[in-house]
């Protein structure tokens, strides 16, 4: 096995800022690069940007300064950016430093050398957006439309110096056939595989028609093209030669995380460089998918609207960056299109993170100022135990396969099964009458929380700091060689001293959370795709009215007012939720009516709602209703309201905030 990791971002193009697109990529190379450290790996993070280009030499000439001073300021912007997401790079790279072209003229020497360049002309429809050839085929018709820039690809005619691409179309080939995870996820690798099925031209390598770029070696008229250029820069920052022998030549584990839309530079051309050079090559191409915002896609506007930065640092909580970081990996899956909002924020926050995570320590810190000694183990606590382990076999598992969204999911999975287990012990009723069955429950607690710190640390580092504090425990600090996974609850010393703090995630008030959903709005100017969703949906409402109609039953007859003053219902929050074995319809809930303890509530409602999506949630529980028995141990202490709707059923909550218990009248 690998006892290395290195993991890179594309180097980010410098006529852009750093936006939530690429703050997603980096922050999930910063995860993955967090969580090998935890696991005893030597491991490199590598970021930077890529500043060659016509592109680049354009707006330099446009705004007035040279290229290098246009590179060095947005550069700057870049390397400032990631840190403060909590991103730490152990290198930042610029195409235009000498360490770097150096190593590219080195390469493409090598290649010459082997034959594998050649002097010829080259004519084509030409992207100055993309930097790169188009034939007919891939354009848009009529007009030869870049698909991505929607403007006309011009003909170029220029002398270039051509890499034998052609040659490599059965090597390539061979090593997707032979090592499946060269490229995912797997759709990505049928995409890659497809295109080189197909054919392979030889590439064209060199421009003549600007200069903004590396020199090619011994004719100087020429510069490189970008992508030979920028997709060097994975193995020229490894130039020290103890570098490049550890992280890229010996046993590690080397993974270029990129967007889909760059798949085929990496996955094609990339390898096929390295082979030609006789260099080796890279574990894995992981393509993740495109972000949109509240539904738009990632236009200039929004990039500047959405700031990561700017909607990290604007949330009234200590971590916001950590918030952000960790709603991006959770909401949407890695490899996958997703959507991210400010709405999904806010939700995350008060289910995940409030209700489950931080209730979860308010309710074992209050209990104790130091670590208790245990006492017998219950069913309770083997239960509890056992689930943590199988999870955090399953985080593990996770996160080696690049997927942190089910890394995430399945350590919520944990502190649910905690916050159940808190339900479950009762420690507010073990204080009263048996101090011992107490100490155990919130040992037994900690344990389970120290484990919990471990597996959040890769995605919420300064959280995790955080909590780690309040139980009492040391920053982490990995070392090479050494594996800290919790894959057992890591055990406590009696005695340790705790130190409760403010909650991590302290409820947001209803007009900040207006403010956050005002000021990270979408722009309007281009909700374009507006008319055609009210088209749809006028096509598609006629036919519901008399669907509804039908379905809704006649009012029951008339009661006294007496009869509806017997009525007590009360607001309440969901604490917990799981779903019922061998029920389908069923979900087994704790909710807060504010009693001394929560209520357990039998809801037919997973038909409608997961168990996610309900925690946290403010719902009207009819609170004095004859406890009912769904049979097999589930007797439902209450009922919670919902509005029947066309496919399912939904909660009623309250509009504004209320404290559980307040009276609905
Ligand atoms: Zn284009």
């Amino acid at each position: 096995m690998a006892t290395r990791f290195y993991v890179t971002t594309p180097i980010y193009y410098i006529n852009d800022v750093p936006h939530l697109g690429s703050a997603y990529t980096t922050i999930a190379a910063d995860t993955l690069c967090r969580y090998k450290r935890l696991r005893g790996f030597e491991a490199r993070f590598l970021t930077g940007t890529d500043e060659h280009g016509l592109k680049i030499q354009r707006a330099a000439e446009e705004r007035g300064v040279s290229p290098e001073a246009l590179a060095t300021e947005v550069s700057e912007v870049f390397r400032s950016t990631w840190p403060k997401l909590g991103c730490e790079p152990d290198d930042f790279i610029r195409t235009s430093e000498p360490r770097h072209k150096s190593v590219v003229q080195a390469l493409w020497s090598r290649i010459a050398e082997a034959g594998d360049i050649y002097l010829g002309h080259y004519e084509g429809l030409y992207c100055v957006g993309c930097e790169a050839y188009y034939t007919e085929k891939e354009l848009e018709q009529p007009g030869n439309l870049c698909p991505l820039h929607k403007r006309a690809a011009e003909t170029v005619k220029e002398e270039s110096y051509f890499f034998r691409l052609s040659k490599y179309q059965d090597k390539l080939l061979d090593l997707y056939a032979n090592h499946p995870e060269f490229v995912l996820p797997a759709g990505r690798r049928n995409e890659v595989r497809a295109f080189v099925q197909s054919g392979l031209e030889d590439l064209s390598i060199s421009r003549t028609t600007f200069r903004w770029g590396v020199p090619v070696p011994g004719d100087p008229r020429h510069v490189m093209y970008v992508w030979f250029d920028a997709l060097t820069n994975y193995f020229s920052a490894l130039q020290g030669a103890q570098d490049t022998a550890l992280f890229w030549e010996f046993d590690s584990e080397k993974v270029h995380l990129v967007g889909k839309d760059i798949v085929r530079f990496h996955a094609v051309y990339w390898p096929a460089f390295l082979m030609a050079a006789g260099l080796d090559l890279p574990s894995t191409i992981f393509a993740h998918g495109f972000l949109t915002y509240a539904g738009q896609k990632m236009s200039k506007t929004l990039r500047n609207t959405v700031s990561p930065v700017a909607l990290a640092e604007a949330l009234p909580c200590a971590f916001g960056a950590d918030v952000l970081r960790y709603v991006l990996l959770r909401s949407i899956s890695f490899g996958q299109d997703g959507d991210f909002s400010m709405d999904e924020l806010l939700s995350r926050y008060t289910a995940d993170l409030g209700n489950a995570l931080g209730n979860l320590l308010n309710r074992t810190l209050p209990f104790a100022e130091t670590v208790p000694a245990k006492a017998a183990t219950t069913a309770l606590e083997d239960e509890l135990l056992c689930t943590c382990m199988r999870r955090a076999n399953a985080v593990a598992e996770a996160f080696d396969a690049y997927a942190p969204t089910a890394a995430l999911t399945a350590l919520w999975t944990v502190i649910q099964a905690a916050n159940l287990y808190v339900d479950k012990a009762a420690p507010w009723a073990a204080k009263k009458s048996d101090p011992a069955r107490l100490g155990m429950i919130v040992a037994t607690l900690l344990e389970v929380l120290g484990g919990v710190s471990v597996m959040l640390a890769p995605v919420m580092p300064k959280v995790a700091e955080a909590m780690r504090l309040q139980l009492g425990l040391p920053p982490l600090a990995p070392s090479v060689g050494s594996d800290m996974w919790p894959f057992a609850p890591p055990s406590r010393t009696v005695g340790e001293p705790l130190a409760r703090g403010l909650p991590l995630f302290p409820r947001f008030e209803k007009s900040t959370e207006q403010e956050l959903r005002e000021r990270f709005a979408p722009p309007k100017a281009e909700a374009a795709s507006v008319p055609v969703a009210v088209e749809a949906a006028a096509v598609a409402a006629p036919a519901a009215p008399t669907e509804v109609a039908a379905e809704k039953s006649p009012v029951r007859p008339t009661i006294s007012y007496d009869d509806f003053a017997k009525i007590d219902l009360r607001v309440g929050v969901v604490i917990s939720a799981e779903r019922v074995k061998k029920k389908d319809r069923l979900l087994d809930l704790r909710v807060d009516v504010g009693e001394a303890e929560p209520r357990r509530i039998i809801a037919g409602i997973a038909a409608s709602y997961s168990p996610e999506q309900v925690v946290g949630k403010r719902v009207a529980v009819l609170a004095n209703l004859a406890p009912r028995d769904f049979g097999k141990g589930l007797v439902s202490q209450g009922m919670l309201l919902a509005a029947d709707i066309p496919g399912g059923l939904a909660l009623m909550t309250p509009e504004r905030d209320a404290e559980p218990g307040s009276e609905i009248r």
